[in-house]
């Protein structure tokens, strides 16, 4: 008899950061491990859950229509996520909904969905996979390392929707990155609000890790998780002078040498108005002490254009920084909320998307330049997609979904996604590469 008729069947949307995506990955793997099945599709399920985003105004937008979208289709839903923190607006547009929570409580999730669609209780289908059920593809996975953050940012609203720093200790993370390689993940991806601040909030605490002692701090985290025979990528990390430990580990191959450090901006004026951790650090000297250890390193940085009180002047400052591999621009937006929306001087709407279009097309021609140089170059690449006339992968230069692709033309047959390859690089565009099989 199948008896994934009567299991009962719940939809999940996940919207926004890495950070919600794994808190959806957690919410998923305790139903599957309780027997319910998740559903693609609003009319298949008994209930929907939608994870939400309420960053920036086009997230809280997204985030509602996806709600009005889901109680249309089905009626059922439940709320989670940062706007479910954001005071009544969710409530105020849809007093129907069943249930809302903050973000990162998996455990009220699954009281309401027990409370509205409860479990059937057979131990036959508790079986989830070792690694947990993750939305992410099976070959790289995200590693979340604590929640929350201690910074206040003039922009942002995630300590008031998350709270202060909350760093899982090390040993428990160092066992998930275990877990996820032995289920076959060949790359890991840390994330955090602030990777570098990583265990302050434990006072550093040391555990011990298969008879290894380790703190609870970035630079063990990184030495430890290099140990694991994988690609390790860090995301979110911040200039300050201790991250200049990890840069050695780099050089060694030890984990990739990629950071990705969301700057924000280049003038200290700016940033000092933004209120951004290592706002006084000389960065551009640390960025060129980084590299004459580890020539290779990949920076990728996200910056915001039109802050509140940005002249021409600082902008200026901003593009001759824009010296970066990777780059992600977005105009200000005034969240709800933020501090900054109280800062004088405000920028004209069309002047920020000038401003972003100038920085995003200088940093596609320094792109392209950078990119020309890999030509003739031998690379690693992992591959994400096999079609039939060329497999797409990704070199330690590209994380998954915000850089650019390694593609090699061509019908391989025996390339399945998640494998190595090793190519050369024959071609470059302004932001992915071309490449054929090294033994071609
Ligand atoms: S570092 Fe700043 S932008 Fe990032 S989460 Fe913390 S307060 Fe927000």
């Amino acid at each position: 008899m199948s008896s994934s008729v009567e299991q009962p069947r719940i939809g999940m949307i996940s919207l926004g950061c890495p950070k919600a995506l794994v808190d959806s990955e957690i919410i998923i793997t305790k139903l599957r491990a309780e027997g319910y099945i998740i559903s693609p599709r609003y009319e298949d399920a008994e209930l929907v859950v939608i994870n939400t985003c309420g960053f920036i105004d086009s997230a809280v937008e997204e985030s509602l229509d996806t709600i009005q979208e889901a109680m249309e289709a089905n009626g059922k839903v439940i709320v989670t996520g940062c706007l479910g923190a954001k005071g009544n607006i969710v409530r105020e547009n849809f007093p129907d909904v069943l249930a809302i929570t903050g973000p990162h409580a998996s455990d009220e999730v699954i009281a309401a969905i027990h409370q509205h669609l409860p479990p059937l209780h057979d131990p036959h289908q508790s079986l989830v996979p070792v690694q947990g059920i993750k939305l992410t593809p099976k070959h790289y996975a995200y590693l979340k390392i604590s929640e929350g953050c201690n910074h206040r940012c003039s922009f942002c609203i995630i300590p008031s929707l998350r709270g202060d720093l909350v760093s899982r200790p090390i040993d428990q993370v160092l066992d998930d990155a275990d877990r996820l390689v032995s289920a076959g993940v060949k790359e890991l991806l840390v994330i955090s609000q602030d990777t570098s601040a990583y265990g302050i909030d434990l006072k550093y605490k040391r555990f011990f890790w298969r008879q290894q002692s380790y703190q609870t701090r970035f630079i063990d985290l990184a030495t430890a998780l290099g140990q694991l025979g994988v690609w390790v990528r860090m995301h979110y990390v911040y200039p300050y002078p201790h991250v200049d430990k990890v840069i050695p580990l780099m050089a060694e191959g030890l984990i990739l040498p990629y950071l990705d450090i969301p700057f924000q901006h280049a003038s200290k004026k700016i940033l000092k108005a933004m209120r951004r951790p290592a706002h006084a650090e000389n960065t551009l000297q640390r960025i060129k002490q980084w590299r004459s250890i580890c020539p290779e390193i990949v920076i990728r940085s996200t910056f915001i254009a039109g802050f509140p009180g940005e002249s021409e002047q600082d902008f200026e400052e901003l593009l001759e920084t824009a010296q970066l591999d990777r780059v992600g621009c977005f105009p200000y937006s005034a969240v709800e909320g933020a501090k900054a929306n109280q800062l004088p001087g405000s920028v004209d709407e069309e002047l920020k998307q000038e401003r972003v279009a100038t920085l995003m097309a200088l940093q596609a021609s320094i792109s392209a330049n950078k990119l020309r140089r890999h030509i003739g170059n031998s690379m690693q690449i992992l591959v994400d997609r096999v079609e039939p006339d060329a497999v797409i992968g990704r070199s330690y230069a590209d994380a998954p979904e915000i850089d650019g692709v390694v593609e090699v033309p061509g019908n391989f047959e025996n390339v399945s996604i998640g494998d190595f390859l090793d190519v050369v690089i024959t071609e470059s565009t302004e932001h992915d590469l071309i490449a054929k099989l090294s033994d071609e």
